[in-house]
């Protein structure tokens, strides 16, 4: 079976090293010791002034709007991974969605200032499979308005732009460590910020507002992480070049076999270091993806309609905005296999198998 992701494993003795310090310190979580390297390695892997690990990338959305202390409207992209929405209105504030771009598959820049009333406090963006939001216009329109802004990175580790981490745009940057995304920590997540009130928050709010044992100076919640996650993360770190490469070397693979598919694919700007985090592949309409998955199936080959549906039109919503690009984009991608274990052979077979589909559809 060929699933659209597999987690990367590093070396077991590296791992299982690092559980021997643990085991000898009988220290299993609470701000550890590796959680701590964890963090100095991440501010040095990603060039990073702040990075605090937490459970999941989930809980780091919810901290970033709890700790710019949101209530209003948040404008948000309705193409992105259910997390992004729900997180707003679990934290009391109302999703407004601005429309994306056809090619970048990023939330509108145009569409987010029209999105703007009275009630909106800020911007919740999505750099989606790691391509990057229009972040200079996103943050010019933000200090216009007056508004916060905040990325969720969860695909975009190790993403550049303009020779600079990715996280180091918006008043709080967010990424996933969960075992399907490109870095993992099994479970984990992060939350960075160049601002030291809002750092001052963050990290209060991870630990239940403790300022000291018998001190509590904000409300909070446990957002901490463990020493076992952060050592999954130390071992697999060193290697994320190389996985990186591995990707990219097998999107190569792909790209040249689907040269003639008769869809399109992401648009990724000029000056973007990209992190081959998915493939995604947009077909010509429903029916043909879904002709497409039908008879990848038939081969044991499972590729996800990410993101499916459009995040506009989930049920729990109360107000319905028609977003019709997201919902025509969502209805027609489909994320293709890509993992470093996967072989060149079944790229190709992958390949081979869609591009015989396309004919039928
Ligand atoms: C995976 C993901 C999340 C959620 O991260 P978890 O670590 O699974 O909580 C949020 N946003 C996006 C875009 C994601 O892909």
């Amino acid at each position: 079976m060929i699933p659209v992701t597999k987690p990367y494993l590093p070396a077991k003795e590296t791992y299982l090293k690092l559980l021997d310090e643990v085991w000898q310190r009988n220290w299993l979580t609470n701000n550890g010791p590796l959680v701590n390297e964890l963090e100095l390695e991440l501010k040095e892997k990603l060039g990073l002034k702040h990075v605090l690990f937490v459970s999941n990338g989930t809980i780091a959305i919810q901290m970033a709007l709890k700790a710019l202390r949101l209530k209003g409207e948040i404008i948000t992209t309705p193409f992105s991974y259910v997390a992004t929405t729900s997180s707003i209105i679990w934290e009391g504030c109302k999703p407004v969605f601005a429309d994306i771009d056809a090619h970048t598959f990023n939330i509108d820049v145009n569409k987010v200032e029209k999105a703007i009333t009275k009630e909106t406090k800020a911007v919740l963006a999505t750099h989606v499979f790691g391509n990057p939001c229009d972040v200079v216009a996103l943050e010019a329109i933000c200090k216009k308005h007056q508004l916060k802004l905040i990325y969720d990175g969860a695909h975009a580790f190790g993403v550049k732009v303009n020779g600079k981490s990715i996280f180091e745009y918006g008043d709080i940057a967010t990424c996933s460590f969960h075992s399907t995304k490109l870095f993992h920590t099994v479970e984990g997540g992060m939350v960075t910020t160049n601002e030291s009130e809002t750092l001052r928050l963050l990290s209060l709010h991870r630990n239940f507002g403790h300022n000291g044992p018998e001190k509590f100076d904000a409300v909070g919640i446990n957002g901490k992480n463990s020493e076992f996650h952060a050592a999954m993360g130390l071992s697999i770190l060193p290697d994320f070049d190389k996985i990186v490469t591995r990707r990219e070397q097998l999107t190569a693979i792909y790209n040249d076999m689907l040269v003639n598919f008769k869809g399109s694919k992401q648009s990724i700007k000029g000056g973007v270091t990209y992190n081959y985090a998915y493939y995604p592949l947009l077909f010509e309409s429903e029916q043909k993806v879904l002709a497409t998955i039908a008879e990848l199936n038939k081969n044991w080959i499972y590729p996800r309609r990410y993101f499916y549906p459009s995040l506009n039109t989930i049920d729990y919503l109360e107000e319905k905005t028609p977003c019709p690009i997201s919902e025509n984009i969502a209805s027609r991608i489909l994320c293709l296999p890509l993992y470093y274990d996967l072989t060149e052979k079944e790229v190709q077979m992958i390949a081979r198998i869609i591009l015989r589909a396309q004919q039928y559809a």
